[in-house]
């Protein structure tokens, strides 16, 4: 049974074919009389009322219960994408966020003193566990964190005069992709640097490449290998004895935090991703949050408005004359903020280190149990949070994917990073029980041991099929009734 195309085994997922013309779910109370024409203009209204689903309550009720029942989250289901740090949302943080419901953003910040001092604390506490001496918590997502990181660089290398002297950002060949893209959206050669042969930066090549035409180097600390780069501090030395600043991807953060500090590994710049490490849930394109941390000779580039301290209260300050601007709209995604300042508050000191400590813990025991379903290991070593292995001889890591959505498991982040062939990126969290990991390891070991019919079939019961992914990328299907 080989699934040559796909075969959508459902019913319609589109609430509009439910629609009959008339049906109500709700009334909202009639429009008061407002002459549109005169507030927008003529040409801004459409000329018909705009299409929309007409259906009951129930209807409606079933359409999205239903979607989501077709759905693999965190809450169904172990979700181990390695470098996405897929932890669980205690639902407690939910309660935290719904305290807020009320609030909105143009009220006088005089009549929303909890949550600028929610956001005030959260900025403090997130420069403690970086080692950072000012955070900024607009950025939504990490990608967008970088760009602001990278943009607050080239402002201090332009007030020292040295914008058009350093052109180049340094990166290296295991990196997430999207650190060449930011660096190269914010106007720089992105150069990349090999890794040796221990998965670790190589640093004669680093230091071959580095010179007074260098803005920044671009690292994770834990690596996308899930290795700890251990010539961090001869790395820091060499990148800041030619003026180059050390830009720290956090995504990996969930490996150290509460152990080892980015800002006491000699970075300049920290970005975190509330949604990795903090907790915050993700994976469906929701709403992320990048807070942007530095040293104190960056911060007067962060970007306004800084949340600060006013006598006896808090305050928004714009009055930052080298500040790059506002990188978003209002004050970042402050539901994230407050989902990743409950789980702070709840954990302390001790608890944020435990976590550390008990994802590299649960990483270390999965790692050894794959290796015993056959699974190989190119840099086998004490892992940090997350490993990278690859399946036994002979099987493809795609099919390996395709046949764990089968066993009802999300699968593990595949062909990244890309100096391994056929890897699978695999990051369990400190969330998962020990009997969680033993289980997935069994279904592996299972799904490696299928024929290669039933392997290059998978999956059969879900609600798709084996999609064409490159046609799904290429000419994706964007509108109704296409
Ligand atoms: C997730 C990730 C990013 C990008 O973060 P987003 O929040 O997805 O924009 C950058 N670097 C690494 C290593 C990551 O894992």
């Amino acid at each position: 049974m080989i699934a040559d195309k796909p075969e959508v085994t459902v019913e319609s997922a589109l609430i509009f074919e439910k629609s009959v013309p008339g049906r109500r779910g709700v009334l909202p109370p009639k429009a008061p009389e407002v002459d549109l024409e005169a507030l927008l203009g003529a040409e801004n209204l459409r000329p018909e009322p705009p299409r929309l689903p007409e259906v009951d309550e129930l209807t409606l009720v079933r359409h999205y219960t239903n979607l989501s029942r077709r759905q693999i989250g965190i809450d169904v289901t172990f979700y181990p994408l390695g470098s996405c740090t897929m932890k669980y949302n205690p639902k407690v943080h939910e309660a935290a966020v719904q305290l807020f419901a009320d609030l909105h953003p143009y009220q006088d910040p005089s009549t929303a003193q909890g949550a600028l001092r929610l956001m005030y604390e959260l900025q403090r506490d997130l420069g403690e566990i970086t080692g950072m001496d000012a955070v900024t918590l607009q950025p939504a997502a990490g990608a967008h964190g970088e760009l602001t990181g990278i943009m607050v660089i080239r402002a201090y290398h332009a007030s020292r005069g040295e914008a058009e002297q350093r052109r180049v950002v340094l990166v290296p060949d295991s990196a997430h992709g999207s650190n060449p893209a930011t660096a190269s959206m914010a106007g720089y050669q992105v150069k990349e640097i090999p890794s040796g042969p221990d998965g670790e930066v190589n640093l004669e090549a680093l230091q071959a490449e580095l010179g007074p035409h260098v803005a920044a180097i671009m690292l994770t600390n834990p690596n996308t290998l899930g290795l700890f780069e251990r010539r961090i501090l001869e790395i820091a030395k060499a990148a800041h004895a030619v003026g180059a600043q050390l830009y720290y991807d956090g995504a990996n953060l969930n490996a150290v935090m509460g152990m080892a500090r980015p800002g006491d590994m000699g970075f300049d710049v920290v970005h975190l991703n509330l949604h990795k490490t903090f907790t915050v849930p993700h994976g469906g394109g929701g709403p992320g949050s990048g807070p942007v941390g530095v040293k104190a000779h960056l911060a007067p580039f962060l970007p306004v408005p800084q949340v600060v301290r006013r006598g006896e209260g808090y305050a928004l300050e714009y009055d930052r004359p080298h500040s790059i601007g506002q990188v978003k709209s209002f004050f970042g995604n402050f539901g994230a903020l407050v989902r990743s300042y409950a789980y702070i508050k709840m954990l302390g000191a001790e608890g944020i280190r435990k976590s550390a400590e008990l994802a590299v813990l649960n990483a270390n025991y999965l790692k050894e149990l794959l290796k015993s379903e056959g699974f190989r290991i190119p840099y086998d070593r004490t892992c940090m949070h997350e490993f990278v292995a690859q399946p036994p001889e002979g099987v493809r890591t795609l099919d390996v994917a395709k046949g764990l959505l089968e066993m009802g498991y999300h699968p593990p982040t595949v062909y990244f990073p890309l100096i391994v062939k056929e890897a699978l990126m695999i990051e369990p969290t400190e969330t998962e029980s020990k009997e969680a990991l033993e289980a997935f390891a069994r279904a592996m070991g299972e799904v490696v041991r299928k024929d290669k019919e039933w392997l290059e079939g998978a999956p059969y019961t879900t609600p798709v099929r084996r999609l064409d992914e490159v046609q799904a990328n290429r000419r994706p299907k964007l509108r109704w009734g296409e």
